[in-house]
């Protein structure tokens, strides 16, 4: 079958390369000169199967009110103007407060783990079948606490990841400078640590720009410079996906500014965050809210002294990964909108942020001085796809022949090896192999009442509609332990 893939990040390109394996023709559509130059540009680097809670827990309501206050605040939700824009974020604030509640929490926690796992087993095999390369460490993720109240609380969610077969284990101090020493100079601040040794770091960006360099040789052809303008439907059924030349493109052939129907059977929306409001313009209202965050890549300077295991810095809120001569700190959410400045008081407060705690926490280590003091910071500000429970929306929409993988918010370099496996297997008509509630088609807008779950998976899917409280990926399933804290690389 001839399929179109709308976006050529992370998400996109995985996608791209699963239906190649299963022998479709794809064309992916991007508005950007090449693949990850957004979201997935310059993230935690983390492969986060095992530390995936969502961001939506009993707590976040009154951490995240008290956080309003402070600039660097991990989680700052910054209110838009609610008769305009800001209607969207409303409505994904309140959904996500339906989450926030200890059932809801661990329900959603079952399917993030049910999806990492599918997606690290996808990941490896890609890795295996290419040889792609990309500052990989396998050395798993260690997170470390500056307070022993936050230290007695990783405890009871370690307990609670295990139940759901994750390797989450509580170590002392003595044993967390064992696994990493870097740290050993912040010795004083820390208490104690969790580690998950089968999770893994890599550089997002040049994954996917090889992973799309051999979906090209493997027959994929790549419209970069071509942003979507419109979905076209004819009845219930995608017809056509208007796309917009920016430029002459690499061989001049394009004129920029003309504007192409382009067709194909089915057609995969993997956008991010741009994804609702491209949805949107059929009718579909999918809860996929950006998730503004930072990042900052130094140079290493003394690379005896730099870690080479993943880390999560629970106090900040952070993750820190090694990229070969560079070391990346990566984290903080703003729910406010599509904002991309880096200039704001706001987004300087938070990059400056991201250098004083590499300072502090690995002195000398790095060259950490800002553009003003002489240094090459690489600031950077992405959006996250973010779904009020932290699950992506995979499957078919409700117009016959779209399909939607997006919604990745925190965790999509972790899971874009698997939705990309899974949607591909989801078109072609076959199962994939997880414990996952894929999204079936969604209710026209306006309608909440009912939403509708696939349950044959060829293309033009047979579907079962059932009665819903909130949103397509809420399986009902009782539990109540305790909630763990926002995590936001
Ligand atoms: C600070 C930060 C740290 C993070 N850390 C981690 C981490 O450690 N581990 C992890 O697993 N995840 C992490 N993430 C999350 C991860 O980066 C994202 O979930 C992931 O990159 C989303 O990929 P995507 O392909 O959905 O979106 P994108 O990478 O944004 O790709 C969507 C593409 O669609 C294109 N597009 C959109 N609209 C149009 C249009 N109209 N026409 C044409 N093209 C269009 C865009 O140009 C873009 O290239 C982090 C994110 C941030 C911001």
């Amino acid at each position: 079958m001839k399929i179109i893939v709308l976006g050529a990040g992370t998400i996109g390109v995985c996608t791209a390369w699963h239906l190649l394996e299963l022998g479709h023709e794809v064309t992916v559509v991007e508005r950007q000169a090449g693949a990850a130059l957004e979201t997935s540009f310059a993230n935690g680097a983390q492969i986060s199967v095992s530390y995936c809670e969502p961001w939506a827990n009993k707590d976040a309501p009154l951490k995240a009110l008290k956080w309003m206050l402070s600039k660097e605040a991990p989680l700052l939700f910054r209110p838009q103007n609610p008769f305009g824009p800001g209607l969207h974020q409303y409505s994904w604030g309140l959904q996500f407060l339906a989450n926030c509640n200890d059932a809801a929490f661990e329900r959603n926690v079952q399917q993030l783990v049910a999806l990492g796992a599918y997606s690290h087993a996808a990941l490896k095999e890609v890795v295996a079948s290419t040889g792609i390369e990309y500052n990989r460490l396998e050395r798993g993720i260690a997170h470390y606490y500056c307070d022993q109240k936050s230290f007695d609380t990783a405890g009871e969610a370690a307990a609670l990841m295990r139940k759901y077969g994750v390797n989450r284990q509580v170590i002392s101090k003595e044993e967390f400078f064992k696994i990493e020493p870097a740290y050993q100079q912040f010795a004083h601040q820390i208490v104690g640590g969790t580690i998950t040794p089968s999770d893994e770091s890599g550089d997002c960006l040049v994954f996917t720009q090889e992973l799309a360099q051999r979906c090209v040789a493997r027959g994929a052809e790549f419209l970069y410079e071509h942003s979507v303008e419109r979905l076209e439907t004819a009845g219930d059924a995608i017809h056509s996906v208007a796309v917009r030349a920016l430029s002459a493109g690499a061989k001049g052939r394009n004129v920029p500014g003309s504007i192409r129907l382009i067709k194909a059977d089915h057609v995969v929306v993997a956008a991010g965050s741009y994804t609702a409001p491209l949805m949107r313009t059929v009718g579909v209202n999918l809860p996929i809210y950006p998730g503004k965050g930072y990042s900052a890549t130094f140079k290493i300077l003394k690379p005896e002294l730099a870690p080479f295991v993943s880390t999560i810095d629970d106090a900040k809120k952070v993750a820190i990964s090694r990229l070969g001569d560079q070391l990346r700190v990566a984290g903080t959410i703003e729910v406010g909108g599509f904002d991309l400045t880096l200039d704001s008081s706001v987004a300087q407060a938070r990059c400056h942020m991201l250098s004083r705690r590499i300072e502090e926490v690995l002195p000398g280590v790095c060259d950490t001085r800002t553009e003003a003091q002489g240094g090459q910071p690489n600031y950077w500000t992405g959006l996250r796809p973010a779904t009020p429970t932290n699950i992506p929306y995979i499957g078919q929409s409700p117009v016959r022949g779209l399909w939607v993988n997006a919604g990745h918010g925190t965790l999509g370099w972790t899971h874009g090896a698997g939705s990309g496996k899974a949607i591909a297997e989801l078109i072609h008509g076959k199962k994939p192999e997880m414990n996952f509630k894929f999204y079936g088609a969604q209710p026209r807008a306006g309608d909440t009442s009912v939403s509708v779950h696939l349950r044959s998976t060829r293309a033009n899917a047979i579907v079962v509609v059932t009665p819903r409280a909130h949103g397509p990926n809420t399986p009902e399933t009782p539990a109540s332990p305790d909630s763990a804290a926002v995590t936001c690389a």
